[in-house]
């Protein structure tokens, strides 16, 4: 799917923005590259800012024309900085790659096409494609740098081709780790904590059960706002059992060792 989605660049200036390029799309599934003339390519530059993409470097296609880059596109959609004069269909990222991924659904091949580094796409070139795309950037500054227009749009296709496959979008790894971390305590086990809390400070005369102050129904809002899991209530309990041994000259660990 991501194959028939091609990167375009226009008549290129700096190599190590097509190596850039090539690095990014590679590192979103992306794969077929295609340079319109480009200033200065192959380029030992473009190999060294690929770093691991040389493979798309050695696959990409250099054509002298845009119409010869853009055969087979069922949709092209042309990336610009700035705002032009001549009103026309307008994406932002995120509806881009929701564009690719219907055509591309579809069985059509799609093109994203970026300008040059100094002067952009020409209003010629921009009325081309369907579709201008813009990455809202603050419009004091808001020219990327090319290889970095590249990365943002090649990442919104990637996650809008991951949510179509129902791909999950973070690590699995991280998840499970997550997972064992944050097993919450249940209900009774909580309260089983708010009894050895309310003894604890009671034998450390910190809590009067005579004056008792409201202290232990704002330690339960404390804690209740802190999703305790199984492993930090373990620790919390290991505290208090710590203070009490202490306070009644029980011998006790003088270091947290094993929590
Ligand atoms: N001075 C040029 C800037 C070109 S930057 C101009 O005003 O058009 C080089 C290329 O990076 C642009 O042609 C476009 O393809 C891409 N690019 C840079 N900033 C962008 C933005 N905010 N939105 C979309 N594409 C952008």
């Amino acid at each position: 799917m991501l194959q028939n989605i091609r990167v375009v660049l226009v008549n290129t200036s700096h190599p190590g923005n097509i190596g850039g390029a090539a690095r990014a799309m590679k590192n979103m599934g992306l794969s077929r590259l295609v340079l319109v003339d480009p200033e200065d390519f192959p380029s030992g530059e473009a190999v060294a800012r690929a770093s691991g993409a040389v493979d798309i470097l050695e696959a990409a296609q250099v054509v002298a024309t845009l119409e010869e880059a853009l055969v087979g596109c069922s949709v092209v959609l042309g990336t610009s900085a700035r705002d032009r004069r001549i009103p026309w269909p307008l994406l932002d990222p995120r509806e881009c790659a929701t564009t690719c991924l219907e055509h591309v659904g579809l069985g059509g091949e799609v093109a994203l096409v970026f300008g040059r580094e100094y002067a952009g796409l020409t209003n010629e070139e921009l009325q081309r494609c369907q579709f201008h795309v813009h990455i809202p950037s603050d419009p004091e500054f808001s020219s990327l740098n090319l290889a970095t227009a590249v990365q943002v749009l090649t990442y919104e296709v990637r996650m809008a081709w991951l949510a179509a496959q129902g791909q999950p979008t973070k690590m699995s790894k991280l998840e499970t780790t997550a997972m064992l971390n944050t097993q919450l305590v249940t209900a009774d086990e909580l309260e089983l904590f708010y009894g050895h809390l309310e003894s604890t400070l009671v034998e450390i005369g910190f809590l009067d059960p005579q004056k008792p102050r409201h202290l232990m129904s704002r330690l339960r809002r404390l804690y209740g706002r802190s999703a305790i899991s199984r492993l930090e209530m373990n620790i919390l309990r290991g505290i208090l059992t710590e203070t009490q041994k202490v306070v009644r000259g029980e011998p006790h660990k003088r270091r947290q060792d094993d929590v």
